[in-house]
């Protein structure tokens, strides 16, 4: 078995009257109106546990598309225990052939699935076709086949030997389970964050977003179908913190593979710390959480590629990426001609259901993120330091629609220059063109996350200038492009500060944060 060199999986357009655009049509239309029912998984079991919740898109939110049922304690504690004891099995089988099952997902995924995985998420997280197709098929589809790439790496990497001494590194997985907890916005993450560790040889019990059920229930069923052994991947929804808590009294819990909200991680690594004692090993912590991703545009920078990056930034999806540009800093001299491009940009973009794939803005993912975001809206419209120079509107009667919006403040530390909105909701501050060091310092001094951030320049001395101020700003740096849209293999993403643990996910690094390895040495 020689794996494959990995390339990303090419982007399909989506074009009027083309099959891939027919095909996902037709998976929406079906599935919109099937009523479909999901279970938990555990072990080769999917348990209905007959106490359910509704699934309803976001961008049409009285129509019921189906339930999913929620674990009690006790499923929690048999996805543990399932898991437990397909370890063994599962840690002997050869990697090769692990990393095998892990490539037919991607071909299945990038063949037969592919319609349904992307229809599932336009309709469960209200993506736009084009958001999906990235998210859904390629970076999930990308994700698989770099790290199995990564992981022949890791396994080929072995010591020195000579004649009469022989060394090598065993890598075995981690000693226990691993806990996954995935986020709404990415199915692509939701998928990497269990098979990763899964991948070296790990168990997992997996606990979806509440948000992100539709897809993925097609995650575990393609994983299965693709030879994943019952009890390698265990999914249960319900309520996170009774989850959460009987996962981390087990004493086998090895690590947490996390991506959310800081304040949850936070939650996470003291309720972990608190248990410290308890625990066979100590338990591996990744995680990668909040953003609040800035756009820094030089004097010298090209007008219309700045607002591209900012437009581009900030609203697909809806703002709803923990990279998504939320903060920008415009010099004075520029601020006439990107306002008036950023007014023409954003006029143009057509808001609605991701059925019509004219739109580009759809709804944002539920009702509590709709009332956050329209209280912030409204505070800006209230408060002296700050306006609201395009957008501002919201309606929630249908979908959760939020009119992209642009803030301009007069105080680079006001309230949505620092906080994470996680919606269509743009700030801008503008800065004397004399004061660029000084505003690099600014942003820096008010980073208190460091996911990803952009410089916008053709000045060679400024973008060397920027790139070594903020150093420590971001985990993922982009000039002249967005600050979002990382692709696996070319750019690993993560953070640092109250971003996460920067463990990289799309490379390497994220792969060994999944082994125990063995020193062997054998004398002759
Ligand atoms: N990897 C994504 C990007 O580069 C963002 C992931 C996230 O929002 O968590 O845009």
């Amino acid at each position: 078995f020689k794996v494959p060199k990995a390339i990303n999986e090419p982007v399909k357009g989506y074009a009027p009257d083309s099959p891939e655009k027919e095909a996902v049509l037709s998976a929406y239309k079906k599935m919109w109106n099937a009523k479909i029912d999901v279970p938990l998984y555990i072990g080769k079991e999917e348990i209905r546990t007959g106490n359910t919740q509704n699934i309803t898109p976001p961008h049409d939110h009285k129509h019921i598309v189906g339930t999913y049922h929620l674990a009690e304690k006790k499923h929690v504690e048999s996805a543990i225990s399932n898991a437990l004891e397909s370890r063994q099995a599962w840690v002997n089988m050869a990697w090769e052939q692990r990393a095998a099952i892990f490539l037919k997902a991607a071909e299945l995924i990038a063949g037969p699935y592919r319609a349904r995985i992307n229809a599932a998420t336009m309709i469960g997280q209200s993506k736009n076709i084009h958001q999906a197709e990235i998210d859904a098929s390629c970076e999930l589809i990308d994700f698989l086949r770099f790290n199995v790439e990564f992981m022949t790496q890791i396994y080929a990497d072995q010591p020195t030997s000579d004649s009469s001494i022989w060394n090598r590194l065993e890598y075995r997985p981690l000693e226990g389970f691993i806990y996954a907890i995935t986020p709404f916005n990415f199915t692509a993450i939701a998928a990497n964050l269990p098979a990763s560790a899964a991948m070296m040889g790990n168990v997992v019990v997996w606990k979806p977003s509440d948000s992100q059920v539709f897809s993925a229930k097609i995650i575990i069923e393609v994983f299965k179908e693709a030879g994943l052994p019952d009890g390698v991947i265990n999914v249960v929804f319900g309520d996170a913190a009774m989850i959460t808590d009987t996962i981390l009294a087990s004493r086998d819990f090895a690590g947490l593979h996390f991506t959310g909200s800081t304040h949850v991680f936070k939650d996470l690594w003291a309720k972990i710390g608190a248990n410290i004692h308890h625990y066979k090993t100590y338990p591996r912590i990744v995680g990668e959480t909040g953003g609040k991703d800035f756009i820094m545009v030089h004097p010298s920078a090209n007008v219309k590629q700045a607002v591209t990056g900012m437009v581009r930034g900030a609203f697909e999806f809806q703002g709803q990426k923990c990279s998504a540009a939320s903060r920008v800093y415009v010099p004075k001299s520029l601020w006439p001609a990107i306002k008036d491009q950023l007014t023409t940009d954003i006029k143009s973009l057509k808001m609605g259901s991701p059925e019509d794939f004219g739109n580009f803005i759809t709804a944002v993912i539920h009702e509590g993120s709709f009332d956050k975001l329209a209280g912030y809206i409204d505070r800006a419209k209230n408060d002296a330091d700050a306006e609201i120079i395009i957008g501002g509107n919201y309606d929630k009667s249908i979908g959760y629609f939020i009119e992209p919006t642009v803030i301009l403040t007069t105080n680079p530390k006001y309230v949505t220059m620092k906080t994470e909105l996680f919606g269509p909701v743009l700030t801008i501050y503008i800065y004397e063109d004399a004061h660029w060091a000084e505003t690099l310092k600014l942003i820096d001094e008010t980073s208190d996350y460091a996911l990803t951030g952009a410089i916008f320049s053709q000045d060679r001395y400024a973008i060397e200038e920027a790139t070594v101020k903020l150093q420590n700003a971001s985990g993922n740096l982009y000039i002249n492009d967005k600050p979002t849209g990382a692709v696996v293999g070319q750019q690993p993403f993560g953070g640092a500060r109250a971003s996460g643990t920067n463990d990289k996910a799309g490379s390497v690094l994220n792969l060994l944060r999944w082994v125990s390895p063995r020193t062997i040495k054998e004398v002759f």
